[in-house]
């Protein structure tokens, strides 16, 4: 557990003003993470998170002085198992609902169903991370974050609910190549009208850590999912 001193922080990504980050690191320890990186926390810790106790409090207190879009899950899932217990984003989601604010949130955990009757009733926009089709790639690239098929599930009920939700495809790699026509169609089965590609971040540290265990970008994966996608329909764009 830490006190936070603030609950928002200024955020420089597109469409966000600023970023929510109910807890600070991440079981769901993606190889091709970098938050590490980014937030300059070693990568041995970074899979055990801490739990922000207060942030629920200091976010109560700040939003009455700002506005625009909130953006949940910028350095960490939101939605990680340790949510299960401490409920920290749901009642974040709740505060920001009272509020009437926008949010835009990130996760790859079909663990966001729980708060499908927020979700659908808050303006706001979702993201589902997903990575490939296969379960053995996904349980090494991402061994503590839920296997893809239910990321695809989460995906197809968020969207029967009416909530915005569109596919985040990254990092694309290597293990894709030859498997781009399954992966769209999984993408394409969930109902999404819009697919964000991610290549893969060229950090250094980050490199090291995918290519140590076989993994590398591709391009060439890259280029034929955005073809396929674009020819069943999918908005396609480059993320970020
Ligand atoms: S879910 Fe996101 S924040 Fe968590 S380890 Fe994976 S890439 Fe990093």
């Amino acid at each position: 557990m830490v006190e936070c001193r603030r609950a928002l922080s200024p955020s420089g990504l597109p469409d966000m003003d600023y970023a929510l980050n109910p807890y600070s690191g991440c079981s769901h320890g993606c190889v091709y993470c970098y938050a590490p990186e980014v937030t300059r926390s070693p990568w041995e810790g970074w899979r055990a998170p801490r739990v922000k106790s207060n942030i629920v409090s200091r976010l109560s207190m700040e939003l009455p002085n700002v506005s625009g879009v909130i953006g949940i899950g910028t350095v960490t899932d939101p939605y990680q198992p340790v949510e299960r217990k401490y409920m920290l984003t749901r009642r974040c989601l709740e505060v920001l609902k009272a509020h009437s604010f926008e949010i835009h949130m990130h996760t790859k955990s079909d663990l966001i169903l729980r708060d499908l009757d927020l979700l659908a009733e808050m303006p706001g926009t979702v993201g589902l991370t997903v990575t490939g089709i296969s379960e053995r790639h996904s349980k090494i690239l991402e061994p503590g974050a839920p296997l893809p098929a239910r990321r695809f599930s989460a995906m197809r009920s968020l969207k029967d609910a009416g909530v915005d939700v569109y596919a985040l495809v990254g990092p694309v790699l290597n293990h894709l190549e030859g498997h781009e026509v399954e992966f769209v169609d999984a993408v394409a089965g969930t109902g999404v009208g819009t697919m964000y590609l991610d290549p893969l971040n060229d950090r250094p540290l980050l490199s090291a850590r995918v290519s140590r265990r076989g993994y590398r970008g591709s391009p060439k994966a890259l280029a034929e999912i955005r073809r396929l996608g674009a020819s069943v329909g999918i908005r396609v764009l480059d993320v970020f």
